[in-house]
């Protein structure tokens, strides 16, 4: 049998060994027999030799002016669509979604590469009036330094380009920790970096687990920002420790997402909707429709047409250009799923009306493959109805009113994505006000978000930062006031001005 490649950190601009001499092998979760690589199981040690390469680095980088800064990002850009394919491809055998999906995943990369590229035009502050004569007032954005970034296995390009791209446009030097799931992807994307002459020490990788490699990023002194993406469970277990340190910290976090269907709405349209929100990336996004409030009126029909439909998605390997659900990521991940319709199946009242369980003959036995499933007669309070399940299971909630179903909506610790299927203007207007998310689309589908507009959400779902959009750049900057007094005597603000 072949020796599989073996993949190494990259730190300073080269590709180096872990000091831990391990590794972990990166398997494909729709063919187990499909081996990708071995990757570093870094330690401590290597995060410090990262983060000492990233200092030094950013003596320098900080002082490239902005737009050249903003060149390189749009040169990895460039060399991302060159790469698109090649990349995609490898983004489906080793974190499994299906390959249209991973072609949008590298497609957000490459967007995020081309909106910073403009930034670094930007990157605006402000110009005020002083209130004293002879003196100017303005405000600049400054790097903060060295950036970690530790990220999910969902996204294995877009969520570590919509960090990287923004920090390094800012002048910032970085540290990535992928997930130990797909680490493939990021080696690639370091490739990228590496041959658009991105300066040496400016993006460093290092592989390995969260507990060994993330937390070392989170304790080391010289990292200055955290951005995580993630479960709330690690999430909360970051924000202490960076509250301690004093550490700036991001976080994006889980979501449970519903799609409301009123008695108006183009039921086509929203069944579409809901179905691509629900099992695209097999349920395994933080956007994923995890609940479908539906008007009483409409319940029967949408239901059948969801059934129907849900039954007949081709699942299988995403590099299959006609599969339309891929496996989970891993073995755990299913297990997870599994136990969640276990529990929905005994909860009370609900209908379990589709799905039910593993693929498992045929090539189905050489991954994680589940079927779409579908629950019917959930109640709110429920567990489906409540927990983040992260897998191809939707819980169909029954609503009489607008008003029950934005109150069933908002009824979750979480506020991340929202949807809402209506042709009534009224209607729109009072969802886009009253639903608590970060995200509310009006008859679309709960994902699909652009790199233009912010993406996050409220409540659990994180603390109150965004990625994408002009405002990630408040996280990777700090506002600088600055005056200048041109009178050529002690002029004081709030006396001299009071007479
Ligand atoms: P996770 O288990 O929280 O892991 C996320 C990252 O944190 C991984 O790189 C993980 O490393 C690392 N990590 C684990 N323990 C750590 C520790 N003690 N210290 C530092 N880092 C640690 O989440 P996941 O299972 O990869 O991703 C799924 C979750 O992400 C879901 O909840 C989903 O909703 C959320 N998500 C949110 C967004 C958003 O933008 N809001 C987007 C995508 C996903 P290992 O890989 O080694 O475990």
């Amino acid at each position: 049998m072949a020796k599989a490649k073996r993949y190494l950190n990259f730190i300073g601009g080269k590709w180096v060994e872990p000091a831990t001499g391990k590794y972990t092998e990166n398997r494909n979760p729709a063919d187990n027999d499909d081996l990708i690589g071995e990757f570093p199981a870094s330690g401590g040690e290597d995060v410090d030799k990262a983060v000492q390469s990233a200092k030094k680095a950013f003596n320098d980088w900080r002082l490239v002016p902005a737009p050249k800064r903003g060149e390189l990002v749009k040169r990895v850009g460039d060399i991302l669509v060159r790469r698109k394919e090649e990349i995609s491809q490898v983004m489906t055998r080793e974190m499994g979604k299906i390959i249209k999906e991973t072609r949008g995943d590298t497609q957000e990369g490459i967007d995020t590469a081309y909106y910073s590229a403009g930034e670094g035009r930007r990157l605006f502050g402000q110009t005020v009036p002083a209130e004293l004569p002879n003196k100017f007032a303005m405000s600049v954005r400054q790097p903060v330094g060295v950036c970690g970034m530790i990220t999910p296995w969902n996204f294995p390009i877009a969520i570590p380009t919509w960090k990287l791209f923004p920090a390094i446009l800012c002048g910032n030097t970085c540290v990535i920790k992928p997930a130990t799931l797909t680490p493939a992807s990021v080696a690639l994307l370091m490739e990228v970096f590496q041959e658009a002459g991105l300066p040496d020490g400016v993006v460093n990788l290092v592989c390995g687990s969260g507990g060994e490699v993330g937390n070392a990023m989170v304790g080391h002194p010289d990292i200055n920002r955290i951005s995580f993406t993630g479960s709330v469970e690690i999430g909360r277990k970051l924000a202490e420790k960076c509250g301690a340190n004093m550490k700036r910290l991001s976080l994006e976090l889980g979501g449970k997402n519903a799609e409301i269907i009123m008695d108006d709405a183009d039921l086509e349209l929203a069944v579409e909707g809901a179905l691509w929100g629900a099992f695209g990336t097999t349920g395994q996004r933080c956007t994923a429709t995890s609940r479908l409030i539906v008007h009483e009126k409409v319940h029967h029909e949408v239901l059948a047409m969801m059934v129907e439909r849900a039954k007949n998605l081709k699942v299988g390997n995403g590099l299959d250009e006609r599969v339309e659900v891929g496996p989970m990521v891993c073995e755990d991940q299913r297990r997870t799923v599994l136990e969640y319709i276990r529990i929905g199946k005994e909860e009370d009242k609900a209908e379990l009306v589709t799905g039910r369980g593993t693929l498992t003959e045929g090539d189905y036995a050489k991954g994680y493959f589940l079927k779409p499933t579908i629950f019917d007669r959930v109640q709110p309070g429920m567990r489906i109805a409540q927990e983040e399940i992260f897998g191809p299971v939707l819980a169909v909630i029954t609503i009489k009113s607008l008003e029950e179903a934005i109150e069933v909506l908002n009824d979750t610790e979480y506020g991340l994505s929202s949807s809402i299927y209506t042709r009534d203007v009224n209607r729109a207007f009072q969802a886009i006000r009253d639903i608590e998310a970060g995200i509310t689309y009006i008859n679309g589908p709960t994902i699909g978000a652009e790199v233009q507009l912010p993406f996050g959400g409220v409540k659990n779902t994180g603390n109150g930062h965004r990625e994408a959009g002009t405002v990630v750049y408040d996280f990777y900057t700090e506002w600088k006031s600055v005056y200048v007094d041109f009178s050529g005597r002690l002029q004081k603000a709030q006396i001299d001005t009071a007479e």
